[in-house]
């Protein structure tokens, strides 16, 4: 055996895609149509159940009913609280044979209003934002913004607010200085470039003037502001104090690059995932092992809160099913897998110092495998197991899946965390898997098609 033949067989890199797979390419491309078209229904928690449960219902999926007896092959949901959403298709195996989980989140960072949000400074009229999530807050100014959210109004009517996303609408911005006057500004650390009580959004700058009489009136910009949000939904300002309003960036996904090899989208941290993981769960016929696909809230601010995954609503939900399959929920939960499916981020060439090149991930060399997240030492991971790893690394073989290993940068130069510590406190096997992103958490994010691609294939080959 000479040199290269020794190599071929002792050694091991993850391959470009487009190098081993070139057919790849134009099913991906078509695949990618589909997840744009996603991306731009669905920018908020709330917008993705929404059409997540479309896409459900077309396919014959019914909300769960305990007294129901479902057999395989039967496909269910759970919304919970209009933020958070199950699917499961029944396997054709016992339940207590373990269910394969796949966990994304549909939340990701933005600018959320704080329940006070108007007022009006020298003529201009703002909302007032707190941010929501991991956001370098210098790249949220002289961005066009959307206005998305939910209003509960005092006659106890839920109004839905969208504004800015269909063609013609107006657009929102947080406004940045010029280079001319900003030489205070640009000795500040990049961190308060813009500071959190700067990113004030531009709303109106015309007042409400009848006549002379309203001159002994103050703030009239704010007042017409209130205005064109009272005709629009019928809202006053105490209002805000009863809604949950998302700025996000007005654009929408699209291609990247002269190759088209990239989309280019707002929130794909992690709708990339959340995405191919329902697509996966939608097309499950009759899968071996019972499917839950679990599109989760309030990662992006640690999981907390009711509809985030360090709640006990999914083992609510494994409870239900349980009862449903006369199983026993421990055997259940400790035969179950889960993929914790969120993205990594992915080489970047252009800052080479926070990465460790042999444990990065790289677009278009597949899915990625996380076997652990967390910072210092790995602290706040669920460090998967050799037999977990083998596990689904076999599953992902089995089907030709393209798949790379990736650490969320070079050792203490940064970290963070996913959804998988929440998963693995159910006694239940779990590893994170995803897709490699550059420009993670800014307003515009980018991920390769044969990635995602990838990644759908991944979570396919696990429902089979
Ligand atoms: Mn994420
Ligand atoms: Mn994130």
């Amino acid at each position: 055996m000479n040199g290269k033949e020794l190599a071929k067989e002792l050694l091991w890199e993850a391959p470009h895609i487009a190098k081993k797979a070139p057919a790849l390419k134009e099913a991906a491309y078509a695949f990618c149509e589909d997840y744009k078209e996603f991306l731009d229904r669905g920018k908020t928690e709330r917008e993705c159940v929404k059409e997540a449960v479309r896409l459900l219902c077309v396919a014959g999926y019914e909300q769960f009913d305990k007294k129901k007896p479902y057999r395989p092959g039967d496909k269910v949901y759970w919304n919970n609280r209009g933020k958070a959403l199950v699917a499961s298709t029944i396997g054709s195996l016992p339940l207590e044979n373990g269910v394969r989980m796949n966990g994304a989140h549909i939340d990701s960072p933005r600018l959320d209003l704080k329940p006070n949000p108007l007022f009006e400074k020298c003529e201009i009229a703002y909302l007032k934002p707190h941010y929501y999530g991991g956001i370098r807050k210098y790249q949220w100014g002289t961005v066009p913004l959307a206005m998305h959210g939910v209003v509960m109004r005092s006659d106890k009517e839920a109004v839905e607010i969208s504004i800015g996303e269909a063609d013609g609408e107006p657009r929102f911005c947080v406004t940045d200085l010029l280079p001319h006057l900003a030489s205070e500004q640009n000795g500040r650390k990049l961190s308060e470039g813009l500071k959190g009580e700067e990113l004030n959004i531009f709303v109106a700058s015309l007042p409400f003037y009848e006549d002379e009489e309203d001159d002994k009136l103050k703030n009239l910009v704010k007042l017409m502001a209130m205005k064109l949000l009272n005709e629009a939904y019928g809202i006053t300002e105490k209002d805000f104090t009863r809604a949950e309003i998302e700025f996000v960036p007005a654009y929408r996904a699209m291609d990247i690059g002269l190759d088209r090899s990239l989309v280019g989208a707002y929130g794909q941290d992690d709708r990339v995932c959340a995405y191919t993981a329902l697509r996966a769960e939608l097309e499950a016929k009759t899968p071996a092992h019972t499917t839950l696909t679990i599109l989760a809230d309030k990662e992006e601010i640690g999981s907390v809160g009711n509809t985030g995954l360090n709640s006990d609503f999914v083992r609510h939900i494994l409870e239900e099913l349980s009862g449903n399959q006369n199983a026993d929920l421990g055997l259940v939960l400790q035969n179950s897998i889960c993929l914790s499916s969120d993205v990594n981020a992915a080489y970047d060439p252009t800052f080479p110092a926070v990465y460790e090149e042999r444990n990065s991930s790289y677009i278009n060399h597949g899915c990625v495998l996380t076997k652990y997240t967390g910072a210092r030492g790995k602290a706040g991971s669920s460090d998967a197991s050799a037999e977990t790893m083998g596990k689904v690394i076999a599953l992902l073989e089995a089907e030709g899946v393209f798949w790379q290993t990736g650490e969320l940068g070079a050792v203490d130069a940064g970290g963070g965390g996913t959804i998988a510590q929440f998963v693995a406190k159910l006694n239940v096997d779990v590893v994170d898997v995803g897709v490699p992103i550059l420009s993670m958490h800014a307003p515009f994010e980018l991920a390769a098609k044969l990635d995602i691609y990838s990644a759908y294939r991944a979570f396919s080959a696990f429902y089979k």
